[in-house]
C-alpha cells in the first residue's frame, strides 16, 4: 500500500524529556522522523510546567560527587545545561539533583532539533487520532486544521499513554487517591536572595496566616526554590489530589486546578507582601502553561516494572537504563516520602516496558512506560525519561 500524504520512518508523540531524546536518537541513527508537540516549545512538564530540576541523572551513593547513571542522552543534556546555567549538580539529603532551567530547557531543545537534518519538528500541532493500516495514520490538528501524516514506527511519549486510548486500548491507572498529587509552578522575582533563614521565616508566617483564616488551608503546600537566576525563585504548590477527586484527565478538574493554583498563589503572595520585608516588592512574574501532572495513565507492556524490582536493585538481561531515583510519593497532603532501594542498588528498565503488550511498530517512552504505580514514582523523573526516550528513540530506528 502506498503511505498517504507525508510518510516518516518514525513519527513520536509529544517533545516532553522523552519525546525530545527520542526524536534526536532516532533521528541521528538516521531514521526520517517526526516530533509533534501540542505546544510551542519543546520540554514537557521541564518547560511548560516549570519543573526546575533534573532528578534521576545520578547514581545514589553515600560518597560525595555525583555520577552519572545512564551515559548518552541524559549525559549530553546534563552537559549542555551545566553550560547554559553554570550550575552543576547539588546533594540535597541522600540525593544528587541538577538544578535546570525551562528557559534554557526550551533553547537547548531548539538547538539539538535544528542540528539533526533527518528530524522534522511540528510545534503546535495536536494528535488527535491514530490508526493502523501497513503503517501507522496520524491525525494532526493544527490552526489551518486537520492533516493525516503516515510512519512506519511510532514513540509514544505524550506522558499520558495517549496512544493506547486513541486505538480504544486499555491503561492502567491508580485509584484515587493513591495517584501522586499534582503542583502548580510559578515564577516569582523578589529583590533579595531568599535565603535558608528567609525560606524557614516564610514558612512560619504561612502556617500563621492559615491559623488567622486569612490564607487558605492549600497555601501550606507552598515551597519556594531560588532558580540560580538573580532575583528569580518558583514557587511549588503541591494541589490537591485524591481526597476532592481529582481526575489528571478530566479538563473540568483541570481547569479547577489551574484556576485554584493561581488564586492560592497570589493571595498568598499579597499577604507575604504586607508581612515581610523579604516578600514585600515580590511579584510573579510568569505562570506555566499548564498544571504539573506527577502521574495519569500508564502503558501496558509486555514487561510492568513494580515497586518491588526497585527496592532490590532488580537487574534484567534486556535493559535499556537504570534507575536510580528512589520512589516519590506524593499522595498526601502531608508532603512527599521517599523509599530508597537496598544498598541504594540502581534497578534494570527492561525493553519490555517500553514495548506495549499485543502491538509491534511502536514503542513507548517517558512517565508512562509499563510500571506499576510504585516503580512510576521513582521512573517518571526527567533524567530517566531521557534515558527511556533515547532508548525507545534508538528501538524505534532500528537498533
Ligand atoms: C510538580 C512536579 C514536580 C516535579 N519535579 C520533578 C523534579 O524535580 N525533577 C524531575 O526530574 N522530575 C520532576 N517531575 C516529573 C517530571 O517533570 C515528569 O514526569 C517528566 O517531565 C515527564 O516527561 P515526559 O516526556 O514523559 O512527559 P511530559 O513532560 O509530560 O511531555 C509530554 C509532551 O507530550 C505533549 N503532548 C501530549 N499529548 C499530545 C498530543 N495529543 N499532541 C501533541 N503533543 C502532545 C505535551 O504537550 C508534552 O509536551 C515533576 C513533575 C511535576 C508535575
Amino acid at each position: 500500500m502506498k503511505p498517504r500524504g507525508e510518510f516518516f520512518d518514525v513519527a513520536v508523540i509529544g517533545g516532553g524529556s522523552a519525546g525530545l531524546a527520542a526524536a534526536v536518537t532516532a533521528a541521528r541513527r538516521g531514521a526520517r522522523t517526526l516530533l509533534l508537540e501540542r505546544h510551542g516549545y519543546l520540554g514537557g512538564m521541564g518547560t511548560a510546567s516549570l519543573v526546575h530540576t533534573f532528578c534521576g541523572l545520578y547514581l545514589l551513593r553515600e560518597e560525595p560527587g555525583a555520577v552519572l547513571a545512564n551515559p548518552g542522552f541524559p549525559a549530553e543534556m546534563a552537559g549542555l545545561m551545566i553550560a547554559a546555567t553554570g550550575l552543576g549538580p547539588v546533594r540535597m539529603g541522600r540525593v544528587d539533583v541538577l538544578p535546570q532551567h525551562p528557559v534554557e530547557f526550551a533553547r537547548i531543545a531548539d538547538v539539538l532539533v535544528a542540528a539533526e537534518p533527518q528530524l522534522e519538528l511540528r510545534l503546535h500541532t495536536e494528535v488527535t487520532a491514530i490508526s493502523r493500516e501497513e503503517n501507522w495514520a496520524i491525525r494532526l490538528a493544527g490552526r489551518a486544521g486537520s492533516l493525516t501524516v503516515t510512519a512506519g514506527m511510532l514513540v509514544d511519549a505524550s506522558g499520558d499513554a495517549l496512544v493506547a486510548t486513541l486505538l480504544g486500548l486499555d491503561a492502567a491507572m491508580a485509584a484515587v487517591p493513591r495517584l501522586q498529587r499534582p503542583a502548580y509552578v510559578f515564577g516569582v522575582q523578589i529583590p533579595r536572595p531568599l535565603d535558608e533563614s528567609a525560606r524557614l521565616e516564610t514558612a512560619g508566617l504561612i502556617v500563621e496566616g492559615i491559623r488567622a483564616g486569612d490564607l487558605p488551608d492549600a497555601a501550606m503546600g507552598l515551597t519556594f526554590r531560588a532558580s540560580g537566576r538573580l532575583g528569580e525563585i518558583f514557587g511549588t504548590l503541591d494541589l490537591a489530589g485524591g481526597e476532592l477527586g481529582y481526575d489528571p484527565l478530566d479538563t473540568a478538574c483541570l481547569t479547577n486546578l489551574e484556576v485554584e493554583g493561581r488564586a492560592t498563589a497570589s493571595t498568598t503572595l499579597a499577604w507575604l507582601a504586607g508581612k515581610s520585608a523579604c516578600w514585600k516588592s515580590g511579584y510573579i512574574s510568569h505562570w506555566p502553561a499548564r498544571v504539573g501532572i506527577r502521574e495519569s495513565r500508564r502503558w501496558l507492556g509486555e514487561t510492568v516494572l513494580t515497586g518491588a524490582d526497585l527496592i532490590v536493585g532488580r537487574r534484567f538481561e534486556e535493559e535499556i537504563a537504570l534507575a536510580t531515583w528512589p520512589m516519590e510519593f506524593r499522595e498526601s497532603p502531608r508532603g512527599p516520602k521517599l523509599r530508597f532501594p537496598e544498598d541504594n542498588r540502581p534497578a534494570g528498565i527492561p525493553l519490555g516496558c517500553l514495548k506495549p503488550v499485543g502491538l509491534d511498530r511502536i514503542f513507548v517512552a517517558g512517565r508512562c512506560i509499563s510500571t506499576d504505580h510504585d516503580a512510576q514514582a521513582s521512573i517518571r523523573v526527567m533524567g530517566t525519561c531521557f534515558a527511556t526516550g533515547e532508548a525507545a528513540g534508538r528501538a524505534a530506528a532500528g537498533g
